[in-house]
C-alpha cells in the first residue's frame, strides 16, 4: 500500500496460463494491467473475468483471469476498477504428478513399503480454488497471508538473523473437520500465486505422521533424514518455494511421551528429534515454511510450541459460515441442474429481512428459502457439526429421503424439498 494516505482497496488478479504455455509471464503481466485500466469498468470479488479472449497473444496461452474473493468496506462484491488498485499475478501450473516419498522397510520384499511423504509440485490445478471454498467469520485467512507476506519482506531485506528471528512455523489448531488441512493446502497455493514474480515454482511435501511416528521406529529415523536431505536439496533451488507440511502434530509428542516413560532413549525419541532437528535447519533459509495442524493442542510439546511463531484457532463454523457452506452447496447443485435455478438472499440480507416486520407477512418464495436455509444453519450450529459433515449432508439426507423417485422426471428438483430432507436428517 502507498504511504500517502490513499487508501484504495488492492484487488488481486490470478491469471492461469495454460501449463504448455512457453510465454514470459511478465508480458501477460502488463498486458492485463493495461486492458484492465482501458476497458474494464468493474470487476466483482471472487469471478472470473471474461472479454480478455480476443487479446494478441492470449488465445491458446491465458487459460483464465480470476478475480480473487474478498468484500469493499461495505460489504460490497463489486468494486470500481477506477477505485482499486489492481496486483497481478501470472502464473503457470505444474504438470508434474504427485510423487510418494516410501522407504522400503524389509528389504526383501518390495510390497512392504511405506509412504512417508508425498510431494506435490506448485502451483497445483487441484487446489486452484481450494482457497476459496472455506468459509470463516473472521478474517484468519488474510491474517496467514500477512504472516507469508511478513516473512517475506523480512527475508528479501536480507536481515541479519541474529537480530530479527523468526521459525518459519504455523500452528493451526481446532475441532476435526474445521478445515484445517485444506487450509494448509489452499495457503501453500496461494503463496505460490502471491509470489508468482519471486519463485517460479513450489513444492508442498506432506509428512505422514501417522507412518512415520507410529510402526516403524527404527527404520524412522534414517527416513526423516533422507526425507530433509531431499527438502534441503529443493530448498537450494532459489526459484523454488517449498512448504512443508505436517498434520497433527500431536502424534510426534505422543512418541516422545511413551519414550519418557521407558527409561532409556527410544527409537520413538531419536525420530522426533531428528525431525525438530531438521525443522530448526530450515529455519534460516529464505524460501521455506512449515505448516502444521493438530486437533488437540494441549497434547503438543513445549519443545514443537516453542518453534511456532504463529498459532492460530479454527474454529467449527458459526452459522454465517454454514449458511455460506450450505449456499455453496445448492449454488454447485443447481449449476450441475440437480436443483431448479433459484435466486438465494446473502446471510445479511436474510437477517435484515427476518427483522423487518413487513416482509414476515408477506415473503418472496426466495427470502422464504433463505428463511429456511437460515434457520437449518442455526440447528447445525447448535448441534456443533463441522464443515467436514456440512458437506456430506446432500448425500446423505439424498441417501435417507430422496431416494424414492427413481425416474429423473420425478427426480426432486425444488430446493424446497432439499433443504427440508437435510433438514431431518440434521434432526
Ligand atoms: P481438518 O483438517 O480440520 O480435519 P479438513 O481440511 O480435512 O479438516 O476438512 C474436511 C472438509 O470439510 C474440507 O474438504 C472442506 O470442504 C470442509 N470444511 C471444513 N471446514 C470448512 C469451512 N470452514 N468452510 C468450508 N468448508 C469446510
Amino acid at each position: 500500500e502507498s504511504e500517502d494516505g490513499d487508501n484504495k482497496p488492492v484487488v488481486h488478479v490470478e491469471v492461469r496460463l495454460y501449463s504448455d504455455c512457453t510465454r514470459l509471464p511478465l508480458l501477460f503481466h502488463t498486458a492485463v494491467i493495461s486492458w484492465i485500466e482501458e476497458s474494464v469498468e468493474s470487476v466483482r470479488y471472487g469471478s472470473e473475468l471474461r472479454g480478455w479472449e480476443e487479446l494478441r497473444g492470449f488465445q491458446g496461452n491465458v487459460e483464465r483471469i480470476y478475480i480473487e474473493e474478498g468484500t469493499s468496506k461495505e460489504g460490497d462484491l463489486t468494486v470500481q476498477v477506477a477505485e482499486a488498485d489492481f496486483e497481478i499475478h501470472v502464473y503457470r501450473p505444474s504438470e508434474e504428478e504427485i510423487e510418494e516419498f516410501t522407504a522400503d522397510l524389509d528389504e526383501d520384499d518390495d510390497e512392504e513399503k511405506v509412504s512417508a511423504a508425498s510431494v506435490r509440485p506448485l502451483p497445483s490445478i487441484e487446489l486452484d480454488g481450494v482457497w476459496d471454498t472455506l468459509v470463516y467469520s473472521d478474517d484468519i485467512k488474510s491474517r496467514l497471508l500477512n504472516y507469508i507476506y511478513s516473512t517475506v519482506f523480512f527475508s528479501e531485506s536480507d536481515i541479519d538473523f541474529n537480530v530479527v528471528a523468526w521459525n518459519r512455523v504455523i500452528l493451526l489448531h481446532g475441532p476435526p473437520g474445521t478445515g484445517k488441512t485444506s487450509l494448509c493446502r489452499a495457503l501453500a497455493q496461494k503463496i505460490l500465486i502471491r509470489l508468482s514474480q519471486r519463485y517460479t515454482h513450489g513444492k508442498l511435501i506432506e509428512i505422514n505422521s501417522h507412518s512415520l511416528f507410529s510402526k516403524w521406529f527404527s527404520e524412522s529415523g534414517k527416513l526423516v533424514q533422507k526425507l530433509f536431505q531431499n527438502v534441503t536439496d529443493m530448498v537450494d533451488d532459489d526459484q523454488c518455494f517449498v512448504v512443508v507440511m505436517i498434520d497433527e502434530v500431536e502424534s510426534l509428542t505422543a512418541a516422545r511421551a511413551g519414550a519418557m516413560t521407558g527409561n532409556e532413549p527410544s527409537d520413538a525419541l531419536r525420530v522426533v528429534n531428528a525431525l525438530l532437528t531438521q525443522l530448526d535447519k530450515l529455519r534460516t533459509r529464505k524460501n521455506v515454511l512449515v505448516l502444521t495442524t493438530s486437533n488437540l493442542l494441549g497434547a503438543i510439546d513445549e519443545a514443537f510450541i516453542s518453534r511456532v511463531d504463529l498459532q492460530e484457532y479454527v474454529p467449527l463454523p458459526p452459522p454465517q459460515a454454514i449458511y455460506t457452506i450450505l449456499f455453496s452447496i445448492i449454488r454447485e447443485m443447481m449449476k450441475k441442474g440437480m436443483i431448479k435455478h433459484i435466486d438465494l438472499p446473502s446471510w445479511g440480507l436474510v437477517k435484515t429481512l427476518l427483522r423487518n416486520e413487513e416482509w414476515r407477512e408477506s415473503p418472496g418464495r426466495s427470502a422464504e428459502v433463505g428463511k429456511s436455509l437460515a434457520k437449518l444453519a442455526e440447528k447445525c450450529y447448535s448441534l456443533e457439526l463441522s464443515g467436514r459433515t456440512l458437506r456430506k449432508l446432500p448425500v446423505l439426507a439424498h441417501t435417507q429421503y430422496l431416494t424414492k423417485s427413481r425416474s429423473s422426471e420425478e427426480r426432486p428438483r425444488r430446493v424446497e424439498r432439499w433443504i427440508e430432507a437435510m433438514d431431518k436428517y440434521v434432526d
